[in-house]
């Protein structure tokens, strides 16, 4: 299949394009949609993963089983769950695959002399730009479109996602194929294809950030409610290898929950 220019994407995402392009996926299975991302972008388009979400693992397992050799990249904030970190490698082990981890320019101990020793609690937003939004755009640079898990049932400020969108902010192309699926779609794909997930999205937390700001969410709450609680903010902003000494304890007892056996 033929490969998007960089110079004629913006020509090609025009609005009616792109509301032409939308109409027509939403009747396409998120399986089918991402087959067709990778043929379209080929080596030009990655995935985003942050191993805290069952949305992210649905789309891992799709595209790994389409294009093995898809990159796979996420923010490493520092401040990840040591389960998320666990879980990770894991999942790269389970797959045969390594994500590239995106980190800040500034260490947290460079960051809290910066700004503060708790800068999540004091500027979330900034702390975020730090550590998700500007490895995010390192991440996204050089590509051409994204794979990412936004689903419109994730709340109001995701309600009128596109399937396909197109980023001023990294210059990208945004591929949403779990736009129109709901928490309980993603859930049977996942068991329908025995696709690991994060042992804490069934312990409270569905949607897993940072440790600073991400708290079980109670019953009858949104299953973002747990992001930045305390704060009106519900977003990032987004849209170094695991030192595997320091995550081994719990890289062991992921490891026992998730293969029997081990
Ligand atoms: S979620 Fe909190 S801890 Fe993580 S980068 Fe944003 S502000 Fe910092």
């Amino acid at each position: 299949m033929q490969q998007v220019e960089q110079s004629t994407l913006r020509e090609i995402w025009s609005p009616e394009a792109l509301e032409d392009k939308n109409q027509e996926f939403e009747s396409y299975s998120p399986t089918e949609i991402v087959e067709w991302a990778l043929n379209e972008f080929g080596p030009d388009i990655t995935l985003a993963c942050s191993f805290g979400g069952v949305s992210g693992m649905a789309l891992l397992d799709m595209a790994l089983n389409i294009n093995p050799d898809v990159p796979v990249f996420y923010a490493d904030t520092d401040f990840l769950f040591p389960e998320t970190y666990a879980f990770k490698e894991v999942v790269a082990l389970g797959y045969g695959f390594q994500p590239l981890a995106f980190k800040s320019a500034l260490t947290p101990e460079e960051q809290a002399a910066k700004y503060g020793e708790a800068l999540w609690a004091t500027d979330p937003d900034l702390g975020c730009e730090l550590r998700k939004v500007a490895p995010t755009a390192e991440a996204l640079s050089g590509h051409k479109a994204w794979i990412a898990r936004l689903r419109r049932d994730q709340g109001s400020s995701r309600r009128d996602i596109g399937i396909i969108e197109w980023d001023d902010k990294y210059g990208v192309a945004n591929i949403n194929p779990l736009a129109n699926w709901d928490e309980e779609q993603v859930r049977e794909y996942l068991a329908g294809n025995d696709v690991w997930y994060n042992p804490l999205n069934d312990q409270g937390y569905p949607s897993l950030g940072c440790t600073h700001c991400t708290r079980a969410v109670q019953p009858g709450e949104d299953m973002r409610a747990g992001r930045w609680s305390g704060f009106d903010k519900t977003e990032c902003g987004l849209h170094l290898p695991l030192n595997l000494e320091d995550a081994k304890p719990s890289f062991l007892s992921v490891l026992k929950n998730l293969i029997p056996g081990s």
